[in-house]
């Protein structure tokens, strides 16, 4: 019978939480089939899907690639775990003059072969139908693998297709992600969603100097990073009174700064309306003036009661665009919609603010009417 074989990666380090990760992995990759037709089922280390419709194979093979938690899968046929089943099924190998090395795992330990063994028997078979092949160990051309697992059955593929890796999500709590149209904060929710966190997201607008279309494009991001990252509750909020005020009442150097500390506020509030445990960010160290440590430093400050995760902290800019091509937002980001940290930008933005000179700038302004008016316009968009 043809199966996938999934393998699922960090899970073994989790001691007695493990049955609480393995329930979530498994619910998440049923509810990413749940338009299928297939059969699941589980033995220890492995889980098997089997009894769907051929033609849907690379459709659900391309839709387990998204559940963070599988390490890797394999189309394999599975047979009862008997040598002669398991023979028959190499005697149909056809690899012409290829070099070769089989390969057998045996976590059933009442296998009447042991593994050296069976491999080598195994490679017999293959040789005497291929006798133009050869045996190559260290570097083959082809492998044929044998998994025998402890439910009786044999599983034998010939190629590894590598998945997400990372932990299932939801087992991570869950984050605000702070996403603006560039390329790095879809990035950013991508990388700690696979550490199990799921997100809902916050994107400040300053409509009219924003257009529409900008916040369109934020929707079209949360969309692409949603079969990986699961449901998302997108919250817009204007930030367009906050940048007026500071602009007409802070020192141009330190208008970026200001900004980013009352977004931290208004993030920090939205985190607790919503029972959310961090914040994160597609902060890159040194990448603009506004993500030198000094920067973190100040903008951090005002956020008392959340962690502020920055995935890309240590990144490369290639690093980061490498990623958002591979998920599928680097298109979208690079679109030309002004973001709002681009309206009223002064020409030299602080590099190494203090917090001191911050609360300074902040005695001309009043923030917590702007935080609470920034809150007043919360638009929630739910996307899945
Ligand atoms: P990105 O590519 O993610 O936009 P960036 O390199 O353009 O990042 P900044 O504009 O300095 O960097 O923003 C740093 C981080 O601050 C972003 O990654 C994002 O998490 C947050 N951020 C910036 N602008 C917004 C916004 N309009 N709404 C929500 N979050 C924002
Ligand atoms: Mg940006």
């Amino acid at each position: 019978m043809k199966v996938l074989l999934l393998r699922f990666g960090e899970l073994y380090l989790k001691g007695n939480n493990r049955n609480i990760f393995e329930s979530m992995l498994i619910s998440n990759i049923k509810k990413k089939l749940a338009g299928e037709s297939f059969k699941f089922s589980k033995t220890f280390g492995r889980y098997v899907i089997s009894d769907y419709k051929e033609e849907d194979e690379c459709k659900i093979i391309s839709l387990l690639k998204q559940v963070f938690g599988l390490y890797s899968l394999s189309k394999a046929v599975e047979v009862d775990a008997e040598p002669e089943k398991i023979y028959s099924e190499a005697a149909k190998i056809v690899i012409g003059e290829k070099t070769f090395k089989a390969n057998v795992k045996r976590a059933d330990k009442n296998f009447p072969i042991p593994s050296m063994e069976l491999a080598k028997n195994l490679g017999g078979v293959i040789l005497e139908n291929n006798p133009n092949s050869s045996v190559d160990l260290y570097n083959p051309q082809f492998e044929f693998n044998v998994d025998i697992r402890m439910n009786g059955k044999a599983y034998i593929f010939t190629e590894t297709i590598k998945c997400q890796g990372g932990l299932p999500l939801g087992s991570a709590g869950r984050g605000l992600l702070l996403l603006s149209g560039g390329i790095d904060s879809p990035v950013a929710g991508y990388m700690i969603a696979k550490r199990g966190m799921e997100l809902e997201a916050l994107h400040f607008h300053s409509y009219p100097y924003t257009s529409e279309l900008a916040k369109e494009k934020v929707i079209t991001l949360a969309k692409e990073i949603a079969p990986y990252v699961g449901k998302i509750k997108l919250h817009v909020v204007s930030f367009t009174k906050v940048q007026e005020a500071i602009h007409m009442n802070c020192s141009p150097e330190y208008m970026i700064t200001i900004m980013r500390r009352i977004m931290m506020r208004v993030a920090e509030k939205i985190c607790e309306a919503n029972s959310l445990g961090a914040i994160v960010t597609g902060e890159s160290l040194g990448q603009v003036a506004s993500q030198t440590m000094q920067s973190m430093t100040v903008t951090g400050e005002v956020v008392k009661r959340k962690p502020i995760f920055r995935p890309c902290v240590a990144m490369d800019k290639e690093d980061i665009m490498q990623i958002a091509n591979n998920i599928g937002t680097y298109k979208t980001s690079i679109l030309p919609y002004e973001d709002c940290c681009t309206v009223f930008l002064p020409k030299n933005p602080i590099i190494k603010p203090t917090i001191e000179r911050c609360e300074r700038e902040e005695k001309r302004l009043n923030i917590e009417m702007l935080v609470e008016e920034c809150l007043q316009s919360d638009e929630v968009v739910v996307i899945e």
